[in-house]
Protein backbone atom coordinates (compact mmCIF):
# COMPACT_ATOMS: atom_id res chain seq x y z
CA UNK A 1 0.00 0.00 0.00
CA UNK A 2 1.40 3.71 -0.72
CA UNK A 3 1.94 5.43 2.27
CA UNK A 4 -0.37 8.38 2.66
CA UNK A 5 1.76 11.56 1.31
CA UNK A 6 1.11 13.68 4.55
CA UNK A 7 1.61 10.89 6.82
CA UNK A 8 5.31 10.04 4.18
CA UNK A 9 5.68 14.05 4.66
CA UNK A 10 5.30 14.17 8.30
CA UNK A 11 8.17 11.09 8.68
CA UNK A 12 10.45 12.38 6.16
CA UNK A 13 9.90 16.35 8.49
CA UNK A 14 11.05 14.36 11.61
CA UNK A 15 14.14 13.31 10.46
CA UNK A 16 15.33 16.95 9.46
CA UNK A 17 17.91 18.03 7.00
CA UNK A 18 14.86 19.64 4.79
CA UNK A 19 15.72 22.10 2.62
CA UNK A 20 12.75 24.40 1.71
CA UNK A 21 11.58 25.52 -2.33
CA UNK A 22 8.75 28.01 -1.73
CA UNK A 23 6.99 29.89 -4.54
CA UNK A 24 4.43 32.16 -5.36
CA UNK A 25 2.18 29.95 -3.53
CA UNK A 26 2.79 30.36 -0.39
CA UNK A 27 2.49 34.17 -0.25
CA UNK A 28 -1.36 34.03 -1.79
CA UNK A 29 -2.39 33.92 1.50
CA UNK A 30 -0.76 37.06 2.62
CA UNK A 31 -2.85 39.13 -0.44
CA UNK A 32 -0.16 38.83 -2.57
CA UNK A 33 -1.22 37.15 -6.33
CA UNK A 34 0.01 34.36 -7.94
CA UNK A 35 -0.20 34.77 -11.26
CA UNK A 36 0.18 30.81 -12.43
CA UNK A 37 -1.82 29.30 -9.70
CA UNK A 38 -5.31 27.99 -9.91
CA UNK A 39 -6.95 30.85 -9.11
CA UNK A 40 -4.66 33.58 -10.03
CA UNK A 41 -5.98 36.42 -12.36
CA UNK A 42 -4.62 36.50 -16.02
CA UNK A 43 -1.61 38.66 -16.06
CA UNK A 44 -2.85 42.02 -17.45
CA UNK A 45 0.58 43.33 -19.27
CA UNK A 46 3.85 41.07 -19.98
CA UNK A 47 6.10 40.88 -17.60
CA UNK A 48 8.58 43.25 -17.93
CA UNK A 49 11.57 41.74 -19.22
CA UNK A 50 15.89 42.98 -18.12
CA UNK A 51 15.94 43.88 -22.21
CA UNK A 52 13.12 45.79 -22.03
CA UNK A 53 13.64 47.93 -18.98
CA UNK A 54 17.68 48.57 -19.67
CA UNK A 55 16.90 50.15 -23.44
CA UNK A 56 13.69 52.13 -23.05
CA UNK A 57 13.29 54.85 -20.92
CA UNK A 58 9.59 54.37 -21.81
CA UNK A 59 9.32 51.34 -20.45
CA UNK A 60 11.44 52.45 -17.22
CA UNK A 61 9.14 54.89 -16.69
CA UNK A 62 5.92 52.75 -16.81
CA UNK A 63 7.50 50.18 -14.53
CA UNK A 64 8.60 52.77 -12.36
CA UNK A 65 4.85 54.42 -12.00
CA UNK A 66 3.33 50.52 -11.59
CA UNK A 67 5.69 49.82 -8.60
CA UNK A 68 5.58 52.80 -6.64
CA UNK A 69 1.98 52.19 -6.01
CA UNK A 70 2.10 48.25 -5.90
CA UNK A 71 4.90 48.21 -3.84
CA UNK A 72 3.47 49.47 -1.03
CA UNK A 73 0.81 46.77 -1.26
CA UNK A 74 3.68 44.20 -0.80
CA UNK A 75 5.29 46.31 1.95
CA UNK A 76 2.29 46.03 3.70
CA UNK A 77 1.55 42.19 3.32
CA UNK A 78 2.35 40.04 6.33
CA UNK A 79 3.37 36.82 6.61
CA UNK A 80 0.23 34.06 6.88
CA UNK A 81 0.28 31.21 8.93
CA UNK A 82 2.32 28.93 6.13
CA UNK A 83 4.84 30.82 6.70
CA UNK A 84 5.37 31.48 10.49
CA UNK A 85 5.10 27.18 10.60
CA UNK A 86 8.09 27.18 8.01
CA UNK A 87 9.84 29.08 10.60
CA UNK A 88 8.86 27.21 13.46
CA UNK A 89 10.44 24.23 11.77
CA UNK A 90 13.64 25.94 11.13
CA UNK A 91 13.52 26.71 14.79
CA UNK A 92 13.26 22.77 15.79
CA UNK A 93 15.82 22.05 13.26
CA UNK A 94 14.30 20.37 10.81
CA UNK A 95 14.61 22.34 7.98
CA UNK A 96 18.30 23.56 7.13
CA UNK A 97 17.69 26.36 4.57
CA UNK A 98 15.09 27.32 2.45
CA UNK A 99 15.35 28.59 -1.18
CA UNK A 100 12.49 31.33 -2.11
CA UNK A 101 11.28 32.35 -5.73
CA UNK A 102 9.71 35.41 -4.21
CA UNK A 103 10.48 38.67 -3.60
CA UNK A 104 8.32 39.73 -0.55
CA UNK A 105 10.52 39.24 2.17
CA UNK A 106 7.62 36.94 3.85
CA UNK A 107 9.71 33.86 5.28
CA UNK A 108 12.22 36.68 7.04
CA UNK A 109 9.23 38.58 8.34
CA UNK A 110 7.59 35.47 9.71
CA UNK A 111 10.88 34.60 11.49
CA UNK A 112 12.98 32.34 8.90
CA UNK A 113 16.59 33.14 9.23
CA UNK A 114 18.58 30.83 6.66
CA UNK A 115 16.65 31.99 3.74
CA UNK A 116 18.57 31.97 -0.08
CA UNK A 117 16.36 34.75 -2.36
CA UNK A 118 16.89 33.32 -5.71
CA UNK A 119 14.99 36.40 -7.27
CA UNK A 120 15.93 39.13 -5.13
CA UNK A 121 14.10 41.27 -3.04
CA UNK A 122 11.88 44.36 -3.75
CA UNK A 123 13.28 45.70 -0.79
CA UNK A 124 16.24 46.74 -2.50
CA UNK A 125 17.35 48.95 -5.61
CA UNK A 126 20.39 47.90 -7.47
CA UNK A 127 22.25 51.04 -9.46
CA UNK A 128 22.55 49.49 -12.55
CA UNK A 129 26.12 51.46 -13.07
CA UNK A 130 27.76 51.54 -9.69
CA UNK A 131 26.39 48.70 -8.34
CA UNK A 132 25.29 50.43 -5.02
CA UNK A 133 22.10 48.33 -3.27
CA UNK A 134 20.14 50.68 -1.54
CA UNK A 135 17.09 50.00 0.54
CA UNK A 136 13.61 50.51 -1.16
CA UNK A 137 11.91 52.28 1.48
CA UNK A 138 14.57 55.23 0.62
CA UNK A 139 13.87 55.35 -3.29
CA UNK A 140 9.42 55.23 -2.47
CA UNK A 141 10.79 58.64 -0.02
CA UNK A 142 13.13 60.41 -3.49
CA UNK A 143 9.59 58.66 -5.77
CA UNK A 144 6.94 60.52 -3.50
CA UNK A 145 9.11 63.83 -3.40
CA UNK A 146 9.66 63.66 -6.84
CA UNK A 147 6.21 63.28 -7.66
CA UNK A 148 4.02 65.51 -5.24
CA UNK A 149 0.39 64.09 -5.45
CA UNK A 150 0.70 62.23 -7.78
CA UNK A 151 -0.67 59.10 -6.64
CA UNK A 152 -4.01 60.99 -5.43
CA UNK A 153 -4.48 61.48 -8.71
CA UNK A 154 -4.02 57.60 -10.07
CA UNK A 155 -7.80 56.24 -9.56
CA UNK A 156 -7.16 52.91 -11.23
CA UNK A 157 -5.42 50.16 -8.89
CA UNK A 158 -6.98 46.93 -8.68
CA UNK A 159 -7.05 45.47 -5.39
CA UNK A 160 -4.49 42.95 -5.74
CA UNK A 161 -1.82 45.80 -6.03
CA UNK A 162 -1.42 45.21 -9.95
CA UNK A 163 -1.53 48.39 -10.39
CA UNK A 164 -2.94 49.51 -14.00
CA UNK A 165 -2.27 52.87 -14.95
CA UNK A 166 -3.30 55.11 -17.45
CA UNK A 167 -0.99 56.44 -20.25
CA UNK A 168 -1.83 60.34 -18.97
CA UNK A 169 -0.28 59.74 -15.23
CA UNK A 170 2.44 57.41 -16.35
CA UNK A 171 3.67 60.33 -18.37
CA UNK A 172 3.41 62.66 -15.62
CA UNK A 173 5.40 60.16 -13.47
CA UNK A 174 9.05 60.94 -12.76
CA UNK A 175 11.88 58.57 -12.43
CA UNK A 176 14.56 58.99 -10.02
CA UNK A 177 18.25 57.78 -10.72
CA UNK A 178 20.75 56.80 -8.80
CA UNK A 179 21.79 59.58 -6.22
CA UNK A 180 25.41 58.01 -6.30
CA UNK A 181 26.51 58.07 -9.76
CA UNK A 182 23.67 58.77 -11.82
CA UNK A 183 23.02 55.44 -13.12
CA UNK A 184 19.70 53.74 -13.63
CA UNK A 185 17.81 52.35 -10.89
CA UNK A 186 16.49 48.73 -11.30
CA UNK A 187 14.66 46.41 -8.56
CA UNK A 188 17.12 44.19 -6.78
CA UNK A 189 15.10 41.27 -8.87
CA UNK A 190 15.73 39.17 -11.27
CA UNK A 191 13.64 39.66 -14.06
CA UNK A 192 12.04 37.63 -16.96
CA UNK A 193 15.24 37.32 -19.32
CA UNK A 194 17.99 37.54 -16.93
CA UNK A 195 20.08 34.95 -15.19
CA UNK A 196 20.28 34.33 -11.59
CA UNK A 197 23.20 35.36 -10.69
CA UNK A 198 25.93 32.16 -10.57
CA UNK A 199 27.21 32.17 -7.05
CA UNK A 200 23.36 32.05 -5.55
CA UNK A 201 22.60 29.29 -7.81
CA UNK A 202 25.54 27.52 -7.24
CA UNK A 203 24.75 28.00 -3.15
CA UNK A 204 21.37 26.75 -3.50
CA UNK A 205 22.91 23.70 -5.36
CA UNK A 206 24.70 22.95 -2.39
CA UNK A 207 22.09 23.04 -0.14
CA UNK A 208 19.76 20.89 -2.21
CA UNK A 209 23.07 18.92 -2.19
CA UNK A 210 23.30 18.15 1.62
CA UNK A 211 19.38 18.26 2.03
CA UNK A 212 17.77 14.94 3.40
CA UNK A 213 14.05 15.81 1.51
CA UNK A 214 13.32 18.53 -0.29
CA UNK A 215 9.85 19.82 0.36
CA UNK A 216 8.80 22.35 -2.63
CA UNK A 217 5.65 24.91 -1.31
CA UNK A 218 3.70 26.96 -3.60
CA UNK A 219 5.13 26.79 -7.15
CA UNK A 220 3.88 25.30 -9.99
CA UNK A 221 7.81 24.62 -11.00
CA UNK A 222 7.16 26.61 -14.41
CA UNK A 223 9.93 28.45 -14.58
CA UNK A 224 13.08 26.95 -14.62
CA UNK A 225 15.06 28.99 -11.95
CA UNK A 226 13.40 26.86 -9.67
CA UNK A 227 12.88 23.69 -11.26
CA UNK A 228 16.48 22.67 -11.97
CA UNK A 229 16.84 21.95 -7.88
CA UNK A 230 13.92 19.62 -8.21
CA UNK A 231 15.66 17.84 -11.17
CA UNK A 232 18.27 17.71 -9.36
CA UNK A 233 17.44 16.17 -6.26
CA UNK A 234 15.90 13.59 -8.05
CA UNK A 235 18.91 12.94 -9.92
CA UNK A 236 20.64 12.68 -6.51
CA UNK A 237 18.18 10.23 -5.28
CA UNK A 238 16.38 13.12 -2.75
CA UNK A 239 13.40 12.60 -1.82
CA UNK A 240 10.69 15.56 -3.21
CA UNK A 241 7.71 16.54 -2.01
CA UNK A 242 5.38 18.75 -3.28
CA UNK A 243 2.78 20.95 -1.25
CA UNK A 244 0.54 22.94 -4.20
CA UNK A 245 -2.51 23.85 -5.37
CA UNK A 246 -3.06 22.26 -8.69
CA UNK A 247 -0.42 19.96 -10.59
CA UNK A 248 3.29 21.14 -10.77
CA UNK A 249 5.92 20.13 -13.55
CA UNK A 250 7.88 18.29 -11.07
CA UNK A 251 4.99 15.97 -10.06
CA UNK A 252 6.83 13.14 -11.68
CA UNK A 253 10.08 13.67 -9.77
CA UNK A 254 7.83 14.09 -6.25
CA UNK A 255 7.53 10.99 -4.29
CA UNK A 256 4.57 12.67 -3.06
CA UNK A 257 2.35 15.37 -3.90
CA UNK A 258 -0.42 16.76 -1.87
CA UNK A 259 -3.11 19.31 -3.66
CA UNK A 260 -3.94 21.60 -0.15
CA UNK A 261 -3.68 25.60 0.50
CA UNK A 262 -0.08 25.94 1.98
CA UNK A 263 -1.40 27.59 5.28
CA UNK A 264 -3.45 24.79 6.58
CA UNK A 265 -1.46 22.02 5.54
CA UNK A 266 1.61 23.53 7.08
CA UNK A 267 -0.11 24.30 10.04
CA UNK A 268 -1.23 20.54 10.31
CA UNK A 269 2.13 19.45 9.76
CA UNK A 270 3.58 21.23 12.61
CA UNK A 271 0.63 20.15 15.02
CA UNK A 272 1.09 15.99 13.69
CA UNK A 273 5.10 16.87 14.43
CA UNK A 274 3.85 17.30 18.37
CA UNK A 275 7.40 18.18 20.21
CA UNK A 276 9.50 17.06 17.56
CA UNK A 277 12.89 18.79 16.79
CA UNK A 278 16.42 18.23 16.25
CA UNK A 279 18.67 19.28 18.94
CA UNK A 280 21.23 16.57 18.87
CA UNK A 281 23.36 17.81 16.25
CA UNK A 282 22.71 21.15 15.21
CA UNK A 283 23.15 21.78 11.49
CA UNK A 284 25.42 24.02 10.16
CA UNK A 285 24.20 27.62 10.15
CA UNK A 286 23.86 29.20 6.86
CA UNK A 287 23.72 33.02 5.74
CA UNK A 288 21.83 35.03 4.03
CA UNK A 289 23.66 34.01 1.23
CA UNK A 290 24.62 30.17 1.96
CA UNK A 291 27.29 30.69 3.64
CA UNK A 292 28.42 28.57 6.83
CA UNK A 293 28.19 31.29 9.79
CA UNK A 294 29.85 29.90 13.22
CA UNK A 295 27.78 30.36 16.26
ZN1 LIG B 1 25.11 54.36 -9.04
Amino acid sequence: MRPHPFGLLTDLMADGGVVILSGAGLSTESGIPDYRGPSGLARRAEPMTYQTFVRGEAARQRYWARSHLGWRHVARAAPNAGHRAVAELERRGLVSGIITQNVDGLHQAGGARQVIELHGSLDRVLCLSCGQRTARTELDERLRAANPGWAAEVTVINPDGDAVLPDAAVERFRVVDCRRCGGLLKPDVVFFGENVPRPRVDECYALVGRAATLVVLGSSLTVMSGYRFVRQAARCGIPVVIINQGATRGDTHAIATIDAPLGRALTTLVERLGPVALERTPRPRLGLRGELVDS
